[in-house]
C-alpha cells in the first residue's frame, strides 16, 4: 500500500515515541551562484550536521537537479554538470 506523505502522517511519526526522526529545516546553497534550497527534512537526533546536509543533498539531487561533486560542492540545476564552475 502506498500513500503520499500527509500531514497526518508526519503527525503520526511525531507522536510515535519509538520513531527517532523529527523534520528539520536544511539550506543547500549553490557554491557557484549563492542560490539557497531550504526544505524541512526528516532527520535523527543522532545524526551529525553533515549527515543531515547528506540527507537534503540526496533529496535535491535525487528530485531537484543539483549536483554535489567530488570535491564537496554544491550546484544548482542551472550550474549543475557544466564541469567549467571551477
Ligand atoms: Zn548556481
Amino acid at each position: 500500500m502506498t500513500q503520499p506523505i500527509t500531514p497526518e502522517t508526519v503527525s503520526a511519526i511525531l507522536r510515535d515515541p519509538n520513531s527517532p526522526l523529527y523534520p528539520t529545516q536544511i539550506t543547500v546553497f549553490c557554491d557557484h551562484c549563492g542560490t539557497e534550497a531550504t526544505g524541512d527534512y526528516m532527520v535523527s537526533g543522532e545524526m551529525t550536521s553533515a549527515q543531515r546536509l547528506a540527507v537534503a543533498r540526496e533529496y535535491l539531487v535525487a528530485n531537484e537537479g543539483w549536483e554535489h561533486d567530488e570535491y564537496g560542492d554544491d550546484f544548482c540545476p542551472e550550474h549543475a554538470s557544466t564541469g567549467t564552475t571551477r
